[in-house]
């Protein structure tokens, strides 16, 4: 067996399951997978102290945490606002344009019947 055939299943012979006898008689031959082996071996214990492990909070963290979120939340609606402005902004000059636009059109054609009577 190749190292890349028994790459998936090296994970396994960490708990010891029930892995392929070939699987077993490659990695006892194999510095390279049993060093892969002893990888996951670390990870694993690692995982496992920290699932045991309890991080006491900061004494400023609540605070800290609730601050950067009302930051957060205060940078956002002020995006909105920003927005929502230039929108609007943007609709009013549209607007402007369009009855100043048609303001004209309507002074010229009032304009052209009363030189055409
Ligand atoms: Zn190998």
């Amino acid at each position: 067996m190749r190292c890349d055939e028994v790459a998936a299943v090296l994970p396994g012979l960490v708990d010891d399951d029930a892995t392929d006898l070939e699987v077993r008689r490659h990695v006892e031959q194999c510095l390279r997978c049993q060093a892969e082996v002893a990888r996951y071996r670390k990870l694993v214990r690692t995982l496992e102290l920290l699932r045991a492990r309890y991080v006491e909070p900061t004494p400023g963290l609540l605070g800290e945490t609730l601050a950067a979120i009302t930051e957060a939340a205060e940078r956002g609606a002020l995006r909105t606002y920003v927005t929502t402005r230039r929108l609007a902004y943007g609709g009013a000059a549209v607007g402007t344009a369009l009855a100043a636009g048609a303001a004209a059109a309507l002074i010229i054609a009032r304009s052209r019947r009363r030189a055409v009577a």
